[in-house]
């Protein structure tokens, strides 16, 4: 077994654990980075990137982002179509006004081409150093340092991060408590050939079928040509339902009143996978004493959207910003690294509260029905659900009873 010793241990390198490194890449820390798979790998997602994780990821060191727009195989995205219980469906752009040769708001990338995108970035810094193909298996901890066991490997570190995923066991080594399923969702989805009725522009689709939901079937138009899709629902309905979830996918694109014609000539090119999610609704220490948690180890995952990947990078951004003291002043104890969790409450905290309540309005149906009926007359109301995705005191407008209840005299 080889033995080495880094001053930060990063498990996962995923966008949680790759913007952590890529952020401290020029501050002089030997890191290590220990992914149990190689690159590049499958990661079961939509693939949507908002955003969130274009904003984060201008930010990063170098060129990166420039790099992504330039060299990544993505598609531009320009806005979603909401399809309501009822099936009316409603167009919103991300932005009301758009201006020639200005850049997406949001891209589809398959996860394989993005992550293996960040990871290769990680190869650019001789202080970071990736172990593939080595989960990690063990972990102790001693008064002077973290030790990390894997197949072929030990390693000692200041401190670790947890970026290891929804099945983290960083956050199971620390944190061993049992958790509810209604902090789970359950997502599948497969890759699909000629998919009819894909938006001109790229829109990516959530349609809130009344059997899923709070839950939705997204239809999200990839590369090559190809369709990402599949459906997401919260698992304690998965466990009430008691139906594969293979059987569910295929029920709905071969019998659904509107998917099923939209499928009819579709050839499916992948395998139906399916992966759990990890609710940003579960409250959880996300640092202790020489640990901390990101990206889904840290159930960072929107309630409502789904949305996982921005935040995940958020985490990691926040990450880097809040260890450069720990190390300056070599104080990994849990009042030092708590810092990480004040500021993780303070940027997610506020939006999850809002979006768990969008997620349990997003349960009635009527509702939403409403809404999208509603929207598709009155102009005023699309565009404010089109500033929902900018702004999130109107994202917060919308869980507000008052404002559904002014709805329905409009
Ligand atoms: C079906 C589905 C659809 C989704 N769609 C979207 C979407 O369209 N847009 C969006 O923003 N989000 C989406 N998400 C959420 C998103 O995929 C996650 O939130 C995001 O991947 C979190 O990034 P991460 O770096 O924290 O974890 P991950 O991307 O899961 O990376 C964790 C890494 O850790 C490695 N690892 C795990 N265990 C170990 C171990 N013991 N030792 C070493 N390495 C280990 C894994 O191999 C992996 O590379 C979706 C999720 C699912 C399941």
């Amino acid at each position: 077994m080889a033995y080495h010793e880094f001053d930060l241990l990063i498990a996962g390198a995923g966008p949680a654990g790759c913007t952590l490194a890529l952020n401290l890449a020029e501050k002089g820390l030997h890191i290590a980075i220990i992914e149990k798979d190689f690159f590049p790998r499958n990661k079961i997602c939509g693939d949507a990137l908002s955003g969130k994780v274009l904003s984060v990821m201008k930010r990063l060191p170098g060129s990166i982002y420039d790099d992504f727009l330039k060299g990544v195989d993505k598609i531009p995205s320009w806005g979603i179509r909401f399809t309501a219980p009822n099936l009316h469906s409603i167009d919103i752009p991300f932005l009301t006004d758009r201006t020639e040769g200005m850049q997406a708001p949001g891209y589809v990338c398959r996860r394989y081409d993005f992550d293996n995108f960040l990871f290769g970035k990680l190869k650019e810094y001789p202080n970071i150093q990736i172990f593939q193909g080595e989960r990690v298996a063990g972990l102790s901890v001693t008064p002077d340092y973290i030790q990390v066991k894997t197949g072929n490997h030990e390693f000692r570190g200041q401190v670790i991060a947890g970026a290891d995923g929804v099945h983290s066991i960083v956050r199971k080594f620390f944190d061993p408590k049992p958790i509810e399923k209604k902090h789970f969702c359950i997502g599948i989805r497969a890759y699909f050939e000629n998919v009819s009725g894909i938006h001109a522009e790229n829109f990516i689709e959530l349609i809130f079928l009344k059997e899923l939901l709070p839950g939705y079937f997204w239809i999200f138009p990839s590369t090559q040509g190809k369709v990402n899709a599949g459906f997401g629902m919260l698992q304690s309905q998965v466990v009430k339902r008691k139906e594969n979830l293979v059987h569910i996918f295929n029920e709905l694109i071969t019998n659904h009143p509107l998917l099923a014609p939209r499928f009819k000539n579709a050839t499916c090119v992948s395998k139906a996978e399916a992966h759990s999610l990890p609710l940003g609704t579960r409250h959880l220490n996300r640092s202790g004493n020489r640990y901390i948690l990101l990206g889904d180890a840290a159930f960072l995952v929107d309630p409502f959207s789904g949305e996982g990947i921005g935040n995940a990078m958020a985490s990691g951004e926040i990450a880097a910003a809040i260890l450069e003291d720990p190390f300056r002043k070599n104080d990994f104890s849990a009042n030092a690294l708590g810092a990480y969790d004040a500021r993780i409450h303070r940027r997610f905290s506020q939006e999850f509260k809002t979006t768990s309540i969008m997620q349990r309005l997003a349960g009635s149906a009527w509702l939403f029905n409403m809404v999208v009926d509603k929207a598709r007359k009155n102009k005023e109301l699309s565009d404010l659900l089109t500033a929902m995705f900018t702004n999130e005191d109107i994202m917060k407008k919308l869980t507000r009873p008052g404002f559904y209840a002014g709805l329905l005299f409009k």
